[in-house]
Protein backbone atom coordinates (compact mmCIF):
# COMPACT_ATOMS: atom_id res chain seq x y z
CA UNK A 1 0.00 0.00 0.00
CA UNK A 2 1.36 3.53 -0.91
CA UNK A 3 -0.03 6.29 1.14
CA UNK A 4 0.09 10.15 0.20
CA UNK A 5 -0.51 12.66 3.23
CA UNK A 6 -1.25 16.05 2.87
CA UNK A 7 -0.20 18.42 5.39
CA UNK A 8 -1.60 22.20 6.15
CA UNK A 9 -2.44 22.82 9.02
CA UNK A 10 -0.69 26.20 9.16
CA UNK A 11 2.56 27.78 7.72
CA UNK A 12 3.45 24.46 5.64
CA UNK A 13 1.84 22.72 2.57
CA UNK A 14 3.51 19.38 2.37
CA UNK A 15 3.36 16.27 0.52
CA UNK A 16 4.49 12.85 1.42
CA UNK A 17 4.59 9.28 0.49
CA UNK A 18 4.83 6.16 2.21
CA UNK A 19 4.67 2.93 1.79
CA UNK A 20 2.94 0.12 4.60
CA UNK A 21 6.52 -0.52 5.76
CA UNK A 22 7.29 2.61 6.34
CA UNK A 23 9.94 3.96 3.46
CA UNK A 24 9.82 7.30 3.13
CA UNK A 25 9.32 7.73 -0.88
CA UNK A 26 8.91 11.39 -0.56
CA UNK A 27 8.72 14.34 1.51
CA UNK A 28 8.07 17.65 -0.23
CA UNK A 29 6.90 21.06 1.09
CA UNK A 30 6.83 24.86 0.89
CA UNK A 31 6.53 27.31 3.69
CA UNK A 32 4.50 30.38 3.86
CA UNK A 33 6.47 33.16 5.42
CA UNK A 34 4.35 36.03 6.86
CA UNK A 35 5.85 39.61 5.95
CA UNK A 36 8.67 40.31 7.95
CA UNK A 37 7.98 41.31 11.26
CA UNK A 38 4.29 40.37 11.34
CA UNK A 39 2.42 37.10 12.42
CA UNK A 40 0.93 34.49 9.68
CA UNK A 41 -1.84 35.67 8.79
CA UNK A 42 -4.79 32.36 8.29
CA UNK A 43 -6.07 33.24 4.78
CA UNK A 44 -2.94 34.51 3.37
CA UNK A 45 -1.70 30.87 4.31
CA UNK A 46 -4.70 29.52 2.58
CA UNK A 47 -4.22 31.20 -0.38
CA UNK A 48 -0.26 30.21 -0.64
CA UNK A 49 -1.32 26.78 -0.43
CA UNK A 50 -3.33 26.74 -2.64
CA UNK A 51 -1.24 28.48 -5.52
CA UNK A 52 1.23 25.62 -4.60
CA UNK A 53 -0.91 22.44 -4.60
CA UNK A 54 0.16 21.28 -7.08
CA UNK A 55 3.88 21.94 -7.89
CA UNK A 56 4.10 20.47 -4.32
CA UNK A 57 2.43 17.18 -5.53
CA UNK A 58 4.21 17.11 -8.62
CA UNK A 59 7.46 17.39 -6.98
CA UNK A 60 6.77 14.48 -4.62
CA UNK A 61 5.50 12.23 -7.02
CA UNK A 62 8.58 12.95 -9.33
CA UNK A 63 10.80 12.64 -6.00
CA UNK A 64 9.13 9.36 -5.18
CA UNK A 65 9.04 7.80 -8.90
CA UNK A 66 5.63 7.24 -8.68
CA UNK A 67 2.42 7.65 -10.64
CA UNK A 68 -0.28 9.03 -9.17
CA UNK A 69 -2.82 6.13 -9.94
CA UNK A 70 0.19 4.12 -7.73
CA UNK A 71 -1.28 5.74 -4.69
CA UNK A 72 -3.62 3.63 -2.65
CA UNK A 73 -4.98 6.59 0.05
CA UNK A 74 -4.86 9.95 0.67
CA UNK A 75 -4.51 11.04 4.41
CA UNK A 76 -4.77 14.88 4.96
CA UNK A 77 -4.33 16.70 8.26
CA UNK A 78 -8.10 17.37 9.37
CA UNK A 79 -7.00 19.35 12.67
CA UNK A 80 -5.83 20.94 14.35
CA UNK A 81 -4.89 24.00 13.02
CA UNK A 82 -6.03 27.04 11.06
CA UNK A 83 -9.36 27.14 9.69
CA UNK A 84 -8.40 28.81 6.11
CA UNK A 85 -5.21 26.28 5.53
CA UNK A 86 -7.39 23.35 6.50
CA UNK A 87 -10.12 24.26 3.80
CA UNK A 88 -7.68 24.25 1.30
CA UNK A 89 -6.15 21.21 2.05
CA UNK A 90 -9.36 19.08 2.60
CA UNK A 91 -10.04 20.24 -0.73
CA UNK A 92 -7.18 19.32 -2.21
CA UNK A 93 -7.33 15.79 -0.44
CA UNK A 94 -11.12 15.53 -2.07
CA UNK A 95 -10.11 16.53 -5.56
CA UNK A 96 -7.04 14.20 -5.74
CA UNK A 97 -9.07 10.86 -4.13
CA UNK A 98 -11.70 11.75 -7.04
CA UNK A 99 -9.05 11.86 -9.64
CA UNK A 100 -7.66 8.05 -8.78
CA UNK A 101 -11.03 6.70 -7.22
CA UNK A 102 -9.27 6.00 -3.37
CA UNK A 103 -10.57 6.61 -0.06
CA UNK A 104 -9.47 9.20 2.23
CA UNK A 105 -8.77 9.37 6.29
CA UNK A 106 -8.00 12.30 7.74
CA UNK A 107 -5.13 12.40 10.89
CA UNK A 108 -4.35 14.46 13.67
CA UNK A 109 -1.62 16.30 13.35
CA UNK A 110 -0.26 16.10 16.87
CA UNK A 111 -0.60 12.59 17.21
CA UNK A 112 1.28 12.65 13.37
CA UNK A 113 4.63 14.29 15.29
CA UNK A 114 4.40 11.69 17.47
CA UNK A 115 4.23 8.44 14.91
CA UNK A 116 6.93 9.60 12.61
CA UNK A 117 9.07 10.16 15.69
CA UNK A 118 8.60 6.41 16.72
CA UNK A 119 8.90 5.32 12.89
CA UNK A 120 11.89 7.58 12.45
CA UNK A 121 13.64 7.43 15.56
CA UNK A 122 12.43 3.52 16.44
CA UNK A 123 11.23 4.19 19.70
CA UNK A 124 8.17 2.12 20.95
CA UNK A 125 6.57 3.99 23.38
CA UNK A 126 7.54 7.43 24.69
CA UNK A 127 6.61 10.91 26.54
CA UNK A 128 6.94 13.11 23.48
CA UNK A 129 7.86 16.66 24.32
CA UNK A 130 6.78 18.50 21.25
CA UNK A 131 8.05 22.60 20.51
CA UNK A 132 7.22 24.44 17.86
CA UNK A 133 5.95 27.72 16.15
CA UNK A 134 2.45 26.51 17.21
CA UNK A 135 2.32 24.04 19.97
CA UNK A 136 4.12 23.20 23.13
CA UNK A 137 2.56 19.94 24.51
CA UNK A 138 3.74 17.23 26.41
CA UNK A 139 2.05 13.88 24.64
CA UNK A 140 1.54 10.33 25.10
CA UNK A 141 0.13 6.78 25.01
CA UNK A 142 -1.69 5.90 28.17
CA UNK A 143 -5.28 3.49 28.51
CA UNK A 144 -5.98 3.32 24.87
CA UNK A 145 -5.12 7.41 23.81
CA UNK A 146 -3.13 9.75 23.07
CA UNK A 147 -3.56 12.53 26.09
CA UNK A 148 -1.99 15.43 26.94
CA UNK A 149 -0.25 15.21 30.01
CA UNK A 150 1.24 18.82 29.67
CA UNK A 151 1.06 22.18 27.87
CA UNK A 152 1.29 26.22 27.90
CA UNK A 153 -1.07 28.07 29.73
CA UNK A 154 -0.66 30.98 27.12
CA UNK A 155 1.94 31.44 24.52
CA UNK A 156 4.00 29.15 22.56
CA UNK A 157 7.80 28.10 23.25
CA UNK A 158 8.42 28.76 19.77
CA UNK A 159 6.35 32.14 20.08
CA UNK A 160 7.85 33.39 23.12
CA UNK A 161 11.54 32.78 21.04
CA UNK A 162 10.06 34.84 18.20
CA UNK A 163 8.42 37.63 19.84
CA UNK A 164 11.58 38.00 21.99
CA UNK A 165 13.49 37.94 18.86
CA UNK A 166 11.58 40.53 17.27
CA UNK A 167 11.59 43.03 20.15
CA UNK A 168 15.18 42.79 20.21
CA UNK A 169 15.88 43.46 16.36
CA UNK A 170 17.12 39.73 15.79
CA UNK A 171 16.03 37.90 12.17
CA UNK A 172 12.74 36.14 11.93
CA UNK A 173 12.72 32.85 13.28
CA UNK A 174 14.63 33.89 16.65
CA UNK A 175 15.11 30.44 17.73
CA UNK A 176 18.60 29.81 15.88
CA UNK A 177 19.99 33.19 16.65
CA UNK A 178 18.74 33.32 20.48
CA UNK A 179 20.49 29.50 20.57
CA UNK A 180 23.96 31.28 19.14
CA UNK A 181 23.60 34.50 21.53
CA UNK A 182 23.16 32.36 24.40
CA UNK A 183 26.07 30.48 23.86
CA UNK A 184 27.65 33.86 24.94
CA UNK A 185 25.83 34.85 28.08
CA UNK A 186 27.85 34.58 30.99
CA UNK A 187 25.23 35.71 34.11
CA UNK A 188 22.29 34.50 34.49
CA UNK A 189 19.41 36.81 35.22
CA UNK A 190 16.40 36.19 36.90
CA UNK A 191 12.66 35.32 35.42
CA UNK A 192 9.90 33.72 36.61
CA UNK A 193 10.16 29.84 36.51
CA UNK A 194 6.16 28.76 36.07
CA UNK A 195 5.54 25.23 35.88
CA UNK A 196 1.86 25.08 37.16
CA UNK A 197 1.05 21.50 37.66
CA UNK A 198 1.71 19.86 34.28
CA UNK A 199 1.33 23.42 32.60
CA UNK A 200 4.16 25.74 31.67
CA UNK A 201 3.38 29.45 31.17
CA UNK A 202 6.07 31.76 29.32
CA UNK A 203 4.43 35.32 29.15
CA UNK A 204 5.13 36.58 32.30
CA UNK A 205 9.02 36.07 31.17
CA UNK A 206 8.53 37.44 27.72
CA UNK A 207 6.97 41.16 29.56
CA UNK A 208 10.18 40.89 31.79
CA UNK A 209 12.46 40.24 29.42
CA UNK A 210 11.68 42.65 27.38
CA UNK A 211 11.55 44.99 30.02
CA UNK A 212 15.15 44.17 30.99
CA UNK A 213 16.14 44.33 27.37
CA UNK A 214 17.97 48.45 27.79
CA UNK A 215 20.08 47.58 31.01
CA UNK A 216 20.94 44.24 30.36
CA UNK A 217 23.66 42.46 28.02
CA UNK A 218 21.31 40.67 24.84
CA UNK A 219 23.74 37.24 25.58
CA UNK A 220 22.54 37.06 29.35
CA UNK A 221 19.19 37.72 28.29
CA UNK A 222 19.31 35.00 25.55
CA UNK A 223 21.28 32.74 28.05
CA UNK A 224 18.86 33.59 30.74
CA UNK A 225 15.84 32.65 28.75
CA UNK A 226 16.79 29.48 27.33
CA UNK A 227 17.90 28.43 30.53
CA UNK A 228 14.42 29.17 32.40
CA UNK A 229 12.64 27.67 30.11
CA UNK A 230 14.07 25.26 28.98
CA UNK A 231 14.09 24.07 32.65
CA UNK A 232 10.59 24.07 32.94
CA UNK A 233 9.97 21.76 30.00
CA UNK A 234 12.27 19.23 30.91
CA UNK A 235 10.61 19.51 34.55
CA UNK A 236 7.22 18.49 33.14
CA UNK A 237 8.59 15.88 30.75
CA UNK A 238 10.49 14.37 33.46
CA UNK A 239 7.15 14.10 35.59
CA UNK A 240 5.08 12.72 32.89
CA UNK A 241 8.16 9.99 32.49
CA UNK A 242 7.78 9.58 36.21
CA UNK A 243 4.13 9.57 36.64
CA UNK A 244 2.93 6.73 33.46
CA UNK A 245 6.29 4.46 33.95
CA UNK A 246 8.02 5.43 30.87
CA UNK A 247 11.34 5.14 29.73
CA UNK A 248 11.51 7.13 26.93
CA UNK A 249 11.87 10.83 25.48
CA UNK A 250 10.98 11.87 22.18
CA UNK A 251 11.78 15.74 21.05
CA UNK A 252 10.24 17.08 18.30
CA UNK A 253 8.81 20.50 16.81
CA UNK A 254 10.98 23.26 15.20
CA UNK A 255 12.66 24.43 18.66
CA UNK A 256 13.93 20.55 19.03
CA UNK A 257 17.04 21.57 16.61
CA UNK A 258 18.12 23.87 19.98
CA UNK A 259 21.07 22.11 21.47
CA UNK A 260 20.77 23.07 24.66
CA UNK A 261 17.44 21.60 25.20
CA UNK A 262 18.52 18.24 23.69
CA UNK A 263 21.40 18.52 26.12
CA UNK A 264 19.46 19.13 28.88
CA UNK A 265 16.61 16.47 27.85
CA UNK A 266 19.40 14.12 27.47
CA UNK A 267 21.13 14.84 30.69
CA UNK A 268 17.24 13.82 32.78
CA UNK A 269 16.84 11.08 30.60
CA UNK A 270 20.58 9.30 31.42
CA UNK A 271 19.87 9.99 34.97
CA UNK A 272 16.76 8.27 35.19
CA UNK A 273 18.23 5.45 32.56
CA UNK A 274 15.36 6.36 30.43
CA UNK A 275 16.41 6.47 26.30
CA UNK A 276 16.46 9.45 24.41
CA UNK A 277 15.53 10.69 21.07
CA UNK A 278 15.13 13.85 18.88
CA UNK A 279 13.45 13.49 15.47
CA UNK A 280 15.67 14.45 12.57
CA UNK A 281 14.95 18.29 11.23
CA UNK A 282 12.74 17.15 8.10
CA UNK A 283 10.44 15.57 10.04
CA UNK A 284 10.55 17.29 13.49
CA UNK A 285 8.85 20.02 11.69
CA UNK A 286 5.31 20.22 9.48
CA UNK A 287 5.41 17.75 6.60
CA UNK A 288 3.22 15.50 4.95
CA UNK A 289 5.31 12.43 5.40
CA UNK A 290 3.94 12.56 8.79
CA UNK A 291 0.42 12.31 8.07
CA UNK A 292 1.18 9.76 5.30
CA UNK A 293 2.39 7.31 7.84
CA UNK A 294 -0.52 8.22 10.12
CA UNK A 295 -2.60 7.80 7.53
CA UNK A 296 -1.26 4.29 6.86
CA UNK A 297 -1.71 3.55 10.38
CA UNK A 298 -5.30 4.60 10.56
CA UNK A 299 -6.44 3.68 7.73
CA UNK A 300 -9.41 1.36 9.33
CA UNK A 301 -11.02 4.98 9.13
CA UNK A 302 -10.85 5.39 5.43
CA UNK A 303 -13.80 6.39 3.46
CA UNK A 304 -14.95 7.46 -0.01
CA UNK A 305 -17.93 9.46 1.53
CA UNK A 306 -16.27 12.81 0.78
CA UNK A 307 -19.19 14.70 1.83
CA UNK A 308 -19.50 14.04 4.75
CA UNK A 309 -15.49 14.73 5.59
CA UNK A 310 -15.16 17.99 7.79
CA UNK A 311 -12.29 19.80 8.71
CA UNK A 312 -11.64 19.91 13.32
CA UNK A 313 -9.78 23.29 13.56
CA UNK A 314 -9.88 22.07 17.76
CA UNK A 315 -9.73 18.52 17.34
CA UNK A 316 -8.35 17.20 20.57
CA UNK A 317 -5.65 14.60 21.02
CA UNK A 318 -7.45 12.50 23.60
CA UNK A 319 -10.77 12.74 21.13
CA UNK A 320 -8.48 10.44 18.27
CA UNK A 321 -9.81 7.10 18.57
CA UNK A 322 -6.80 4.55 18.04
CA UNK A 323 -7.14 1.70 17.01
CA UNK A 324 -3.56 0.49 15.52
CA UNK A 325 -2.08 0.31 19.25
P1 LIG B 1 7.86 24.86 13.64
O1 LIG B 1 6.59 25.56 14.08
O2 LIG B 1 7.88 23.42 14.04
O3 LIG B 1 8.17 25.10 12.20
O4 LIG B 1 9.05 25.55 14.47
C1 LIG B 1 9.33 26.90 14.33
C2 LIG B 1 9.94 27.43 15.61
O5 LIG B 1 11.18 26.79 15.88
C3 LIG B 1 10.20 28.92 15.56
O6 LIG B 1 9.60 29.51 16.68
C4 LIG B 1 11.73 29.01 15.63
O7 LIG B 1 12.18 30.17 16.31
C5 LIG B 1 12.09 27.75 16.39
N1 LIG B 1 13.46 27.31 16.18
C6 LIG B 1 14.07 26.99 15.02
N2 LIG B 1 15.37 26.67 15.24
C7 LIG B 1 15.59 26.79 16.59
C8 LIG B 1 16.72 26.63 17.44
N3 LIG B 1 17.91 26.28 16.99
N4 LIG B 1 16.55 26.86 18.76
C9 LIG B 1 15.34 27.22 19.25
N5 LIG B 1 14.26 27.40 18.49
C10 LIG B 1 14.36 27.19 17.17
MG1 LIG C 1 3.42 20.84 13.83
Amino acid sequence: MICLGIEGTAHTFGIGILSEDGKVLANAKKVYSPQEGFGIKPVEAAEHHKKFSEDVLNEALERAKIKLSDVDLIAFSQGPGLPPCLSVTLKKAIEIAKRIKKPIVGVNHCIAHLEIGRLICKCSDPVMLYVSGGNTQVIAFSEGKYRVFGETLDITIGNLLDCFARAANLPFPGGPKIEELAKRGTKYIQLPYRVKGMDVSFTGILTLLEKKLKENKIEDLCYSLQETTFAMLVEVSERAIAHLRKNELLLTGGVAANKRLQEMCEVMCRERGAGFYVVPHEYAGDCGANIAWTGILAKNNSTRNFGKIKIKPKWRTDDVSVDWR
